[in-house]
């Protein structure tokens, strides 16, 4: 493992055209590492941009402004042919596989396409490579002869994860895997995914807007709110107490055993604001039940509170182990 991020991210923005022409900016200056080896888990509400920032990373949506880092590459601005080249080591898992997958063509042919395409493999190296993978993700080989309509939807998932793995990438982004699925087959996909990063050494990147099935794979978790990263935090320590109000409401509509069944359930105010017109000051103001005067004028910066937590709160609900920077430094400015 290296000291310098398997992927990092710098103010990585990505914006539309929304109606009446005010631009949406679905993907709001985002800073993020993620290790190699680790996988991150990206949590928030539907529309908050968290499948955006996946796409992004990968470049299936181009980034309007900021910087995409492979081990310390930038790769932001490349193109054709060394793009394609790098791309090989950036995969994804699609929540619907059956969207990647060709209905006519035969399942080898299609989980060998990107190890063709993107390795330059041989026919025979590609065919032994897709055995291999068939019989690693449960399917067994004779699978690949069959077409995706001959599948249920956990083995087509599995499909689609043979197929992100195909090229041997670095880097996998999971967008909803298991979200389609039956909650009895979602412990086994998110298992075998679990099982095969830890196997090969991956690094990924698993969205989801379920937080006990992130709870189950990430190493960490991203909370995203309107386009921007919340909090980050390592997992136990996320999954002890969350620092942001919004995080909080979220984790308070998590089932669990293992806590009192009585907790408070937070039921968030209003629906998410329209991400061409975010409110100003803190974007969570408007839903936050702790918001004072200076959460509306003034807009919070993601920093650091504890040891493995970063959050964007003027007033976060754990306390705070790491002392403002203008009591550490001098001259320096409090954020
Ligand atoms: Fe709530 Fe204020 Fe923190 Fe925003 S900055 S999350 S409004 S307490």
């Amino acid at each position: 493992m290296t000291s310098v991020p398997l992927i990092q991210l710098t103010g990585l923005r990505v914006e539309y055209p929304g109606r009446g022409g005010d631009p949406v900016r679905a993907v709001r200056d985002v800073d993020l590492e993620i290790s190699e080896g680790e996988t991150l888990g990206l949590v928030g509400e539907s529309g908050c941009g968290k499948s955006t920032l996946g796409r992004a990373i990968l470049r299936i949506t181009e980034p309007t402004a900021g910087s995409i880092r492979l081990l310390g590459r930038e790769i932001t601005g490349l193109r054709g042919t060394v793009f394609r080249q790098i791309r090989a080591d950036l995969q994804m898992v699609f929540q619907d596989p059956f969207s990647s997958l060709n209905p006519r063509r035969r399942i080898a042919d299609s989980v060998a396409e990107p190890l063709l395409r993107g390795r330059g493999a041989s026919r025979a190296d590609a065919s032994r490579a897709v055995d291999e993978l068939l019989d690693l993700v449960g399917l067994g080989r004779d699978a690949g002869r069959r077409r995706p309509h001959e599948f249920s939807g956990g083995q087509r998932q599995r499909i689609g994860i043979a197929r992100a793995l195909a090229p041997s990438p670095r880097f996998i982004v999971a967008d909803e895997p298991v979200s389609a699925l039956d909650v009895s087959i979602q412990a086994q996909v998110v298992n075998l995914l679990a099982d095969l990063t830890r196997e090969r050494g991956l690094t990924m990147l698993f969205i989801s807007h379920d937080l006990g099935v992130v709870r189950h794979i990430a190493d960490r978790i991203a909370v995203m709110y309107l386009g921007q990263i919340i909090e980050v935090a390592d997992r136990d320590t996320f999954f002890g107490g969350p620092a942001h109000p919004y995080s909080e409401a979220l984790l308070s509509a998590v089932p669990t055993l293992d806590r009192e069944s009585d907790r408070e359930r937070i039921v968030l105010a209003g629906e998410l604001p329209d991400p061409a017109h975010p409110p100003a000051g803190c974007q969570f103001h408007t839903r936050c039940r702790y918001a004072v005067d200076r959460c509306r004028a003034e807009a919070p910066a993601l920093r650091p509170i504890q040891p493995g937590r970063t959050v964007r709160c003027h007033l976060p609900l754990v306390p705070q182990d790491i002392p403002a920077p203008s009591t550490v430094t001098t001259g320096g400015t409090a954020q």
